[in-house]
């Protein structure tokens, strides 16, 4: 007994009878068939540095432009297809559309860093790597650094050893790996021990509740002094405010991503954004407290 969840059709069913099977089944091949008919797009957000401003590159995030349901977000059309071999297809289309953006700012003379999102299930597909090496050959010998890749640490990605080794391989291509949504999961220390992993990305939950809330600042500081002990990156998302900024620079923190600083946007309006941004003058005049 499919649930009729009223605006929302794309939710996720129990898949205990028939009916819900199938209807997954629909939805997957409408996810499919939005694809194939090229109503994808990447939206991109910026990552900066909140201090002096500086634009340190984009994140790819993907959106459905729905013939009647408008445009939709992620959080709708990826759990439906999750597991999926449209899943890996549409991982596909994301990294191509990402690599041909690049090599588009590139030849305009915008040095414009992307980082695309990896289902687990893509990341660990055997032909992951293979297939990425051919598409960076295909956009002209991408520059290193220009791509990276953001992962969420995740059951999913139960083969802790063969994850390594795929990271690796993408090393030698010259990309390299954010750990995204941190902390959130259940095993976020062993990922961080033995995931090759060059940043944490902050999930935006502590940041949102980091001013209220003493236990989530605690982990916000936890996870910034586990980055610098491990020597890795660190930069927080869903920065929504300026104070929320300050507080961010003064823990020491000095990246960020969130709808303080831009949100996400089509790839046509990033030139101007990057032409126009300006931080907020209380963030250049922050202190870190502290600093080690
Ligand atoms: P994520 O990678 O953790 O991306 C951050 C999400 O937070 C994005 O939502 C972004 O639009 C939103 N966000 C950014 N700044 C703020 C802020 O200041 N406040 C708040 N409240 N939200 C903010 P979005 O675009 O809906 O994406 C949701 C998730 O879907 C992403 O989380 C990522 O895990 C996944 N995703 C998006 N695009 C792709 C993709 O191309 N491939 C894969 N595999 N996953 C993707
Ligand atoms: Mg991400
Ligand atoms: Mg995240
Ligand atoms: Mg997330």
């Amino acid at each position: 007994r499919a649930k009729q969840g009223g605006k929302n059709r794309y939710e996720i069913f129990d898949l205990d009878s028939d009916t819900d099977q199938r209807e997954r089944l629909r939805q997957i091949a409408e996810v499919s068939e939005g694809l194939k008919a090229g109503q994808l797009q990447l939206y991109y957000q910026p990552k900066v540095n909140l201090r002096n401003g500086e634009v340190r590159g984009v994140e790819a995030l993907v959106r459905w432009q729905h013939p009647e349901r408008g445009l939709l977000g992620p959080g709708v059309f990826l759990p439906v297809i999750e597991h999926h071999v449209t899943e890996i297809e549409l991982g596909r289309w994301v990294l191509r559309e990402a690599c041909q953006q690049l090599s588009l700012w590139q030849s305009q003379g915008l040095v414009m860093p992307i980082a695309v999102n990896i289902a687990a299930d893509h990341l660990q597909h055997p032909r992951f790597v293979a297939d990425l090496e051919t598409l960076i050959k295909e956009c002209g010998d991408l520059a290193v650094g220009m791509l990276s890749l953001e992962v969420v640490e995740t059951s999913a990605l139960e083969d802790i050893e063969r994850v390594s080794e795929v990271m690796e391989a993408c090393h030698r291509l010259g990309i390299r790996f954010d750990l995204d949504d941190f902390g959130t999961g259940y095993s976020s220390l062993t990922y961080l021990k033995k995931l090759p992993v060059e940043r944490l990305k902050i999930d935006q939950s502590f940041v949102r509740d980091m001013l209220d809330d003493p236990e989530d600042l605690a982990i916000l500081e936890g996870i910034l002094g586990l980055a610098r002990a491990f020597g890795r990156g660190v930069i927080a998302e869903g920065v929504e405010t300026e104070e929320e900024g300050r507080m961010l620079l003064r823990l020491g923190c000095e990246d960020g991503q969130g709808y303080a600083i831009a949100r996400p946007m089509p790839a046509a309006d990033l030139p101007q954004w990057v032409n126009d941004w300006t931080p907020p003058v209380s963030w250049r005049a922050t202190p870190t407290a502290g600093a080690a």
